[in-house]
């Protein structure tokens, strides 16, 4: 399932849209986060060897998929990782995604990060808030991304505004070479995914992607990578056939999601019966309404694939959000039983059966939420559908915890501590969370008081 994640002020309308229905088929919402268990586990299983590469320790850097066509992929404070659609859209094969994803790893290993000013990011928090964003959080799913990153960045592409310095990027560049070499994978990727947009020299700043903006190609840049990358022992390593279908099946994924249907429909003609080619036809249809068709589709390859767990997470989607949501608990469980530690399956569970509504269901949706919770904190969207089932389970106290949970792991502590103030005379029985609420309601003060001071 591919979840909206994020959103930004100009989008508030939509955000009031979206409130009407809780999980909808993407669209083109410019510069959203994107969350797929499919896709960020392929852009895990590329990243995290070349983080053990670079000495930098895997489970504290994130990733994020930023929903944008330009072609872009940068770093932030704090060790984060965005890549937008546009970049993976872009590379030809996973040998030139993992390049750049090095070369963005070479930045984060050697602190290349530039301080942003800091009154702007408070205002811009504060206003954010202000918008109504722990609306768009409750229906979009707020992962570790949170208020603090939006509130740091205007729209994510002004995050390449970073002076990237022409040391920078050569160090940039040679790092990455290092960590292909360290892990047996050739260097050449980086270096023809830079061939191929050597053109975006010479446009003019504002014509060209965001990325090459802020990493000039010059024939020296080219010309020493080409060096180093052609001294490997690897340099000849090619992607495995896996890696490469791998890769055709996500971006099959996201142009079925971020394209217009029509547009799938002629990037994907009804006579290609690839499997790529069917993933992508079968969220088309969803998309097109036409659920006769997605199903046809998401059969044919569940039929070839049994134990891929994300097909069947799909036809649950397509049910789901057809308005079928009873139909999506059993293609969930099978997603959830082929790839059992997957938080956002769990809480996609979660969502059907609370959608469904027996009291087994909310019992139950409460165990995939908790199990969820654990492996993620921070998702306000888990935190929110706990909240819910909570409520139908009759336990009001524990419902406005997890609706203090949710608002906190937005950074909106006015509303976490007020959740948290009411939620705290009925949980007395339940002492972890009774104690979690206190320390909701001292963090919370201790960030108002931050952002007072900011303000004078
Ligand atoms: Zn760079």
């Amino acid at each position: 399932m591919i979840r909206l994640h994020t959103y930004i002020p100009k989008f508030i309308a939509i955000v009031a849209a979206i409130a009407m229905s809780v999980a909808l088929p993407l669209t083109s919402y410019a510069q959203s986060l994107l969350r797929d268990t499919e896709i960020e586990e392929i852009l895990r299983d590329y990243t995290d060897p070349i983080l053990r590469a670079a000495n930098l320790n895997v489970s504290s850097v994130d990733m994020y998929l930023v929903n944008d066509k330009t072609l872009n992929a940068f770093v932030t404070r704090g060790q984060n990782i965005f890549i937008h659609t546009g970049l993976i859209l872009e590379a030809e094969t996973p040998n030139q995604l993992k390049g750049v994803i090095a070369h963005e790893t070479g930045h984060i290993a050697a602190g290349h990060l530039v301080r942003r000013d800091q009154s702007n990011r408070s205002a811009y928090g504060s206003m954010l808030i202000a918008a109504g964003i722990g609306i768009a959080a409750i229906l979009a799913g707020e992962g570790q991304a949170g208020a603090s990153i939006l509130a740091g960045s205007q729209q994510f592409g002004v995050i390449d505004a970073l002076a990237h310095s022409r040391i920078n990027e050569a160090s940039a560049d040679q790092a990455a070479a290092k960590y292909m070499e360290f892990t047996g994978q050739s260097g050449r990727g980086l270096l023809e995914f830079f061939e191929k947009f050597r053109y975006q020299e010479v446009l003019s700043n504002a014509r060209r992607y965001p990325y090459f903006r802020g990493h000039p190609l010059s024939s020296d840049r080219i010309d020493k990578l080409r060096e180093i990358t052609g001294e490997s022992t690897y340099r000849d390593v090619k992607d495995t056939d896996e890696e490469i279908a791998q890769m055709a099946m996500m971006k099959a994924k996201l142009i079925g999601f971020l394209d217009a249907p029509q547009t799938v429909f002629s990037k994907y003609p009804e006579s290609d019966m690839s499997k790529p080619a069917r993933y992508a036809r079968s969220v088309a249809y969803f998309r097109a309404a036409d659920l006769k068709n997605a199903i046809k589709s998401i059969d044919s390859l569940i039929k070839d694939e049994p134990k891929n767990p994300y097909f069947h997470e799909l036809k649950a989607q397509i049910y789901y959000e057809s308005g079928k949501g009873a139909l999506a608990i059993e293609p969930l469980k099978e997603a959830l039983r082929l790839k059992p530690d997957a938080p956002l399956l769990k809480v996609s569970l979660a969502q059907a059966l609370i959608e469904r509504d027996t009291p087994e269901d909310n019992k139950a949706a409460i165990t995939y939420l908790k199990s969820a919770l654990q492996e993620e904190e921070t998702n306000g969207f888990a935190w929110y559908q706990l909240s819910q089932a909570y409520a139908r389970d009759d336990k009001p106290a524990l419902a406005r915890y997890a609706i203090a949970e949710q608002a906190f792991a937005m950074g909106d502590y006015n509303r976490a501590k007020s959740f948290a103030l009411r939620a705290q005379q009925g949980l007395a029985p339940y002492r972890a969370q009774k104690r979690r609420a206190n320390d909701i309601i001292v963090i919370a003060d201790v960030q108002l008081a931050k952002q007072r001071n900011r303000k004078r």
